[in-house]
């Protein structure tokens, strides 16, 4: 799929610039015309300065500290919110946190572009399914999720955010878009996030036990970071796709154990397999059904899933190999 080009000059806002896919949103919008200029905003909870190290130095590219849970006076023309943190690890270490950056980070974004008169796209999530019931997940499943348990921080705080967004479309008319993502992975993931696929490839570069929560039977399909960001970009340019949520995931399914056996053989690690607990609320299945994102900007991830590993099994080794004492301490 071809990236859109920008018709006119235009300042673009990113919350959460400096986390995973943050980052790379920045740096293709910033490849994808050179008359549009980003302003990227994050309180670097989850993510690192790292990310954006080489942004820094681009014309047409701002960084500003600042946290989404207070209101922000800036003048852009649209609105990408990616800002909360995404790994479990992450969103349960301050849960309240967590809310308040999906609700009040919503409603101040979503503020900013009334004011403004902005586009808005909200990154959500298949969490808002919670512990599905049907495979694949289409956008009209209403989902099964616990309100009270310790992932709910995190589905409940993105469902509400959804309904602020359909809520603001339909009292002020404001043009959004709501994509939700399916697990993504790639290089710039936090290696410390806890995340399956940057815990597997980081304990099997340094022969660690792999840590298989369960027995390794719950599924999950996972997406390249290019196809994530080709999707996020095609559905916020999409003049059609606003009055619906939209999937973006790969729709190939593995299970966990499937993923630790294909980590081991690419990167022919002498790892042995640990099998812990399976943490609380922790989804049995997960797949996207895309077919809205084919039917609406004729959207489908390209990237296999040997390839995509094996380019973030080559990000992570050059990261310990340059980093190895700030991986160790953080353990
Ligand atoms: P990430 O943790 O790497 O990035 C999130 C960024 O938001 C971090 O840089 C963090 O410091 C910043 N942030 C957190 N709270 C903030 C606040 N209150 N104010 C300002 N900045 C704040 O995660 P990611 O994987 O890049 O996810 C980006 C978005 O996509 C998130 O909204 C996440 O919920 C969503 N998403 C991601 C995935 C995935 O697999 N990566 C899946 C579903 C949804
Ligand atoms: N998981 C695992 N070992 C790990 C990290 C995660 O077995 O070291 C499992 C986790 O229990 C879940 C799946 O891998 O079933 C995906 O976890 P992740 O935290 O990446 O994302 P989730 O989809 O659960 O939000």
């Amino acid at each position: 799929m071809k990236d859109f080009s920008y018709p006119s000059d235009r300042t673009i806002l990113v919350t959460g610039a400096a986390g995973f896919l943050g980052s790379h949103l920045c740096k293709r919008l910033l490849a994808s015309n050179e008359n549009i200029e980003i302003l990227g905003i994050d309180n670097l909870y989850s993510g690192t300065r790292f990310n954006i190290a080489g942004l820094h130095s681009h014309p047409r590219f701002e960084f500003m500290r600042h946290d989404v849970t207070s209101p922000l006076f800036v003048e852009v023309d649209e609105i990408y919110n990616l800002a909360c943190p995404a790994s479990p690890v992450h969103y349960q270490h301050d849960p309240v946190q967590t809310l308040k950056t999906s609700v009040h980070g919503a409603i101040n974004m979503l503020g900013l572009a009334k004011r403004t008169g902005s586009k808005i796209l909200q990154a959500s999530t298949s969490e808002v399914y919670g512990d599905p019931k049907v495979s694949p997940q289409r956008e009209d499943y209403w989902g099964n999720v616990n309100p009270i348990g310790i992932r709910s921080c995190y589905d409940e705080g993105k469902r509400a955010a959804e309904t602020l967004f359909f809520d603001y479309r339909r009292q002020h008319a404001l043009d959004t878009r709501v994509m939700r993502i399916f697990n993504t992975y790639g290089p710039h993931m936090h290696p410390n996030d806890g995340r399956v696929v940057s815990n597997f490839i980081i304990q099997a570069l340094k022969d660690d036990p792999i840590t298989i929560y369960g027995d390794g039977s719950q599924t999950r399909s996972f997406c390249y970071v290019d196809d994530l960001i080709s999707g996020m970009i095609g559905l916020m340019n999409c003049a059609h796709a606003g009055s619906e949520p939209v999937n973006i995931g790969n729709p190939n399914e593995i299970t966990v154990r499937q993923l630790a056996d294909i980590v081991l053989e690419l990167t022919g690690s002498r790892s042995k397999i640990d099998f812990l607990e399976l943490p609380g609320d922790d989804p049995l299945q997960r797949r996207p059904d895309i077919s809205k994102a084919k039917d609406l900007f004729n959207w489908e991830p390209a990237v296999e899933l040997k390839t995509g590993l094996s380019k973030t099994i080559n990000y992570f080794d050059k990261l310990l190999q340059a980093k190895p004492l700030v991986l160790e301490a953080a353990e």
